[in-house]
């Protein structure tokens, strides 16, 4: 059961060379999500081997181009390419609109379906798609326009009935799911098995935060406790702190910060401003904070095993 994420573009504004804009993928055990959609992505996901049937839904945190430049492009190359398979698209409502209104102009029509789910920025955290491995809610981040970020978790699996407890007390199969869900069996003698001897565990679930665009929200950090993956966008060096609030950015120190408060198990940061060449300083910056951190690349990919981390 995959839960992998690939950093496909990381530059700020737009693309530049060797950067693309924003743009992630993550694998889960049943569904693909691509997440924000800047200029040029589709080639970035060509490059990774990502093609239509890897992608289920979409997500789109807010309406900046350099998260939705790519997306027209890319629905009507999937298109061209013979997607036969439904989309859902999550983001603010106006990206229908906005869609409707590309492809009018350029009369195209996809030949596969599209549902819409609109997500509201003004609600701090609410269930937006479930299928029967993940949920993903929605995040309240603090930008210039409205924002949302997204948490993608497993669901909570089922105990795991040792094969052992069955053989020594002859279970029958018609009892097993009760004891996955946690009961006591009672044997045919009327003896009374605890749960705990028939069954250990299920893996911790696996988890999953994207807060791009966003200055350092404090009302972030409820929703983001302990999670695996932090991904926070880092546009700016701390010395550039005032910038970084009035275009509703953070710095990496910032994004550090949240990592620590939240306790997450791993920090990512990304969406580079254009003017750093080199990332290593916006790195030394966010690890001087919290050591776990790593810098997103284009096709970088950050697994979190099946059964949790070590860290
Ligand atoms: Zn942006
Ligand atoms: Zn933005």
């Amino acid at each position: 059961m995959d839960f992998k994420l690939t950093t496909l573009g990381t530059s700020a504004a737009g693309p530049i060379p060797g950067r693309w804009a924003s743009g992630q993928y993550l694998k889960t055990g049943t569904t693909g999500l691509l997440i924000d959609c800047g200029e040029g992505l589709q080639i970035a996901l060509q490059q990774h081997g990502l093609g239509w049937s890897s992608i289920d839904v979409i997500l789109i945190s807010h309406l900046h181009g350099d998260h939705i430049y790519g997306l027209p492009g890319l629905l009507t190359s999937w298109g061209l390419y013979q997607r036969n398979t439904p989309l859902t698209i999550i983001g603010p409502a106006d990206l229908a609109p906005y869609l409707d209104a590309v492809f009018g102009y350029s009369h195209t029509r996809m030949p596969y379906p599209v549902h819409y789910i609109f997500v509201d920025a003004n609600v701090d955290r609410t269930l937006v798609y479930e299928d029967e491995c993940i949920e993903v809610y929605t995040l309240p981040l603090s930008h210039r326009i409205p924002t949302v970020g997204y948490l993608v978790q497993e669901k909570e699996r089922p105990r795991t009935i040792l094969g052992t407890a069955i053989k020594e007390y002859q279970i029958p199969y018609k009892e097993i799911p009760a004891i996955k869900s946690g009961a006591d069996y009672q044997a045919a003698s009327g003896e009374v098995i605890p749960n705990a001897l028939l069954t250990h565990d299920p893996p911790p679930i696996r988890s999953f935060v994207y807060a791009s665009d966003t200055r350092p929200n404090p009302d972030l950090l409820p929703y983001i406790k302990g999670v695996d993956i932090l991904f926070h966008e880092a546009t700016f060096l701390h010395e550039l702190a005032d910038q970084a609030d009035l275009s509703g950015h953070s710095t990496a120190r910032q994004a550090a910060e949240m990592a620590r408060q939240a306790q997450v198990k791993q920090l990512i940061i990304g969406h580079f401003s254009p003017r750093y060449g080199d990332l290593r300083p916006l790195l030394a910056e966010a690890q001087s904070i919290f050591p776990n951190t790593a810098l997103a690349k284009e096709g970088k990919v950050f697994e979190v095993p099946y059964g949790g981390r070590t860290i």
